[in-house]
This record gives structure tokens, C-alpha cells and sequence, in this order.
């Protein structure tokens, strides 16, 4: 008996569902399509279409594309340029802050130059606006009778001078005991009796 019961049962149900699957065909053959939710139409792409619960009928004009973005990448060896690839259909997309360098500490930018700047180890990119220059002087260099000394730098070979004089003082200025260079203490006067100057010099035309 109770085995018939179940049967019964059973039959029951089995028959509620099939007129319930018949009854939504009824409806999808009306077009009366329930659409459920979104779903990518195939494995490769990322295009999602709604699709009907009964029939998997996609529903006409209706399509969204939702990418799975990765995380930010090169898109290059040699470049600082930063992507995002999607995992699905591989589709590329600028990342937000587009270009990320990868800097060394501060070295020089050309092997004749002197001037430092941080430059990209990746993409070579030299940062101009951090630059400093810095040159690496020789020895100072004079001779005897003259005051004036000179260093070379060894990388790019510029100068750089130096006055030191022995100056000893005269009445209005002073006189370098070496070279004997003047400097007067009023501009345009002469340095021993403050009458106007020779131009250019610092000293009255009797006085020199
Ligand atoms: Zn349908
Ligand atoms: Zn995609
Ligand atoms: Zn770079
Ligand atoms: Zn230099
Ligand atoms: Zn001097
Ligand atoms: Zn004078």
C-alpha cells in the first residue's frame, strides 16, 4: 500500500512538472520569453546577452559587454606603460596612471656630461626635472706672480677660476703685492687720491 502511495505521489509531481514545462513552451512559442538573468554567450567573448529561463532564447538587441580586468602589467619590455588585460577575452586597457617608471638612484645622464638625474631603468627615461649637475674638479692650478687659479673638471672639462689676491691697503682701496691689482673703495675714484678715475680702471691718469 504504501508503495502504492509513492508511485502515486510521484506521478503526481512528475506531472505537475511537465505540464509546468509544457505551459512556459506554450508561452515562449507566444513570445512571452521570461527573461532571467545576464550570461556571457560564449567562453572566449565578454559579451553577455539576457536569456530566457524556458527556451534559452537570447533576447534580440539586448547585449552588455562586462570585462574581468587583471592586474596592472607592462604592456612591454622596454616601456613603462601600464595595462590591464582582460582574463577572458584578452581585451587591453590603459591603467589609470598610465606610466610607471622604475628609477635608480640619481646617476649621470651622459658619460661627457655632468649633469644627474634619475633615470628609468626600465624605458631609459631620464627625469629632467630632478637633475643636478655635478662636476668632478682636478687640482687647482696657478702660477707664481699671478693670482688667478684655474680647475678643470675631469668629466665635462669646464673651468672654474679663482682670485686670491695679497691685497695690502692704500689710501682709498688697495693694491694686490703680487699682481698689483687695484680695487678702489669709492667705484670710479682713484684708489690714492679720490679724484675721477681713467674709465674702466681705478686710478687717476697722474697717479699711476
Ligand atoms: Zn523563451
Ligand atoms: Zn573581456
Ligand atoms: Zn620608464
Ligand atoms: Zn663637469
Ligand atoms: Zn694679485
Ligand atoms: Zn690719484
Amino acid at each position: 500500500m504504501g508503495k502504492g502511495l509513492l508511485s502515486s505521489k510521484l506521478f503526481k509531481c512528475v506531472e505537475s512538472f511537465l505540464m509546468f514545462a509544457f505551459f512556459v513552451k506554450i508561452l515562449c512559442l507566444l513570445g512571452l520569453h521570461r527573461w532571467g538573468q545576464w550570461a556571457y554567450q560564449n567562453f572566449t567573448s565578454c559579451v553577455q546577452v539576457l536569456v530566457c529561463d524556458g527556451c534559452g532564447k537570447f533576447k534580440p538587441g539586448e547585449i552588455r559587454i562586462v570585462h574581468i580586468w587583471g592586474d596592472l602589467q607592462y604592456a612591454k619590455e622596454n616601456s613603462c606603460e601600464t595595462i590591464h588585460v582582460c582574463f577572458r577575452c584578452h581585451s587591453i586597457k590603459p591603467a589609470v596612471s598610465s606610466i610607471v617608471h622604475s628609477f635608480s638612484e640619481k646617476t649621470y645622464v651622459t658619460s661627457d656630461s655632468c649633469v644627474m638625474a634619475r633615470i628609468c631603468q626600465r624605458c631609459q627615461w631620464v627625469e629632467h626635472d630632478s637633475s643636478t649637475t655635478h662636476h668632478i674638479f682636478g687640482e687647482w692650478i696657478g702660477e707664481a706672480g699671478i693670482c688667478l687659479e684655474l680647475r678643470i673638471c675631469q668629466r665635462c672639462g669646464c673651468l672654474e677660476e679663482q682670485e686670491h689676491h695679497d691685497w695690502l691697503p692704500k689710501l682709498y682701496g688697495k693694491i694686490c703685492s703680487q699682481c698689483y691689482v687695484t680695487k678702489a673703495v669709492n667705484p670710479g675714484l682713484c684708489y690714492q687720491c679720490v679724484q675721477r678715475a681713467i674709465p674702466c680702471d681705478n686710478v687717476f691718469y697722474s697717479c699711476i
